[in-house]
């Protein structure tokens, strides 16, 4: 999708703000624990060469994607050395790439690390491709779930050391953004149970996401996969408090690009289900569902000219109808996510609304919208 350099409408990304975020967390970590910054889905959103630059000037020593291509967009961006854990699984008919990026994968199968030595020993590679176990402790979701299967896997490993080495080992909490700790508790103990299998321990252990970091402790780990925190997005969305004020890191602005008085007796967007019953001002703001304007978002009131103004009809996918308190004039800025008088609508506020998660919001905008990044240290 071509980047909307030409248009009034931007995402503004608080530098400053994501720095904070993550150097609030590493000063809370032990001197010997690790945090590789995730910016999967394009940092959330926020741009992920941008964030990784962040990330890495705050304290970050290495990065977490989802999957290859992201890895290797930041390889080719200049991380050249810094290590990118692939946190889905990658498949095999891509170790050229993983190999010639040097690229940490996940490992979730003792098949997949034997398949990849003898395709390694076949193309002749002459470093070891990086790998990280995972271990399903109740996320169902990729990774061993028995020690049984953790001893077979490391046997496996043990034929294949010479061309695959056993960097890391991981697992994923599902409820560390809960308040209760019960389905936590039981992932702790099979994350235990399964390290008990593993007599010797790679460089790294890691268990935390941003919830379980801000919220849980667990001894005998040393690297944090720090998400949607360090865009200053509350994991558990309003449930738990952060253990230090996130501060939010994007703004999504547009202006009034029309204006004028409709009659009553018309109607407003598709389908005409807003009805104008007295005559008023309505303005006209070029975005839409295609930036990652939810059509959910109807009805939500958006800030211009310091007022709250609701969007009215439908909105479409390239432009949306906002009622105006009085006319005002083209050109006045308008603020879906960020503050404006005194006044803020967080990320939060438009997930609620749409019934989902500030994540989910973050990662929905577009690229057809601009990222602008300030810093006030520049
Ligand atoms: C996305 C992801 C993270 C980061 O989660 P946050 O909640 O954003 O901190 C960490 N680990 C895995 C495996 C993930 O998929």
């Amino acid at each position: 999708m071509v980047v909307g350099r030409n248009r009034d409408a931007q995402l503004i990304i608080d530098e400053d703000a994501i720095y904070a975020n993550i150097h609030s967390e590493k000063q809370r970590l032990a001197d010997d624990s690790e945090m590789f910054m995730v910016v999967k889905a394009n940092a959330y959103g926020h741009g992920a060469v941008q964030v990784a630059q962040i990330a890495k000037e705050a304290g970050a020593t290495g990065f977490c994607v989802a999957i290859l291509d992201e890895a290797i967009q930041l390889r080719e961006a200049g991380f050249v050395s810094e290590p990118i854990l692939v946190l889905g699984l990658t498949d095999l008919s891509d170790l050229p790439l993983i190999y010639k990026y040097d690229v940490s994968v996940t490992v979730s199968s003792a098949d997949w690390i034997k398949q990849a030595a003898e395709l390694g020993r076949q193309m002749h590679f002459t470093h070891k491709i990086k790998t990280f176990l995972a271990l399903d402790t109740g996320m169902g979701r990729i990774g061993l779930q028995t020690p049984a299967e953790v001893t077979d896997y490391l046997q496996s490993l043990h034929v294949v050391k010479n061309q695959i080495e056993f960097q890391g080992v991981y697992t994923h909490f599902a409820t560390a953004d809960e308040v209760d700790d019960k389905y936590f508790d039981f992932q702790l103990q099979n994350f235990k149970d399964l390290m008990a299998a593993i007599p010797n321990k790679p460089r790294y252990v890691s268990v935390a996401n941003s919830a379980t970091s801000l919220w849980h402790h667990v001894t005998g780990a040393n690297m944090i996969r720090y998400g949607v925190a360090g865009y200053g997005l509350n994991p558990s969305g309003t449930a738990i408090e952060a253990p230090f004020t996130l501060q939010p890191a994007l703004s999504f602005t547009s202006e009034l690009i029309y204006v004028k008085k409709v009659a009553s007796g018309r109607s407003i967007g598709y389908g005409a289900t807003y009805n104008v019953d007295k005559p008023q001002w309505v303005g006209t703001i070029p975005v839409g569902y295609a930036d990652g304007v939810c059509r959910r978002m109807k009805g939500f009131k958006v800030l211009i000219d310091g007022n709250y103004c609701p969007i009215i009809g439908r909105v479409c996918m390239d432009q949306v109808m906002v009622r105006l308190p009085y006319e005002m004039k083209l050109g006045t800025k308008v603020t879906f996510v960020g503050t404006q008088a005194g006044k803020t609508i967080t990320l939060q506020d438009v997930a609620e609304y749409c019934g989902t998660i500030n994540y989910e919001i973050a990662c929905g905008f577009s690229d057809r919208l601009p990222r602008v990044y300030y810093s006030k240290k520049n």
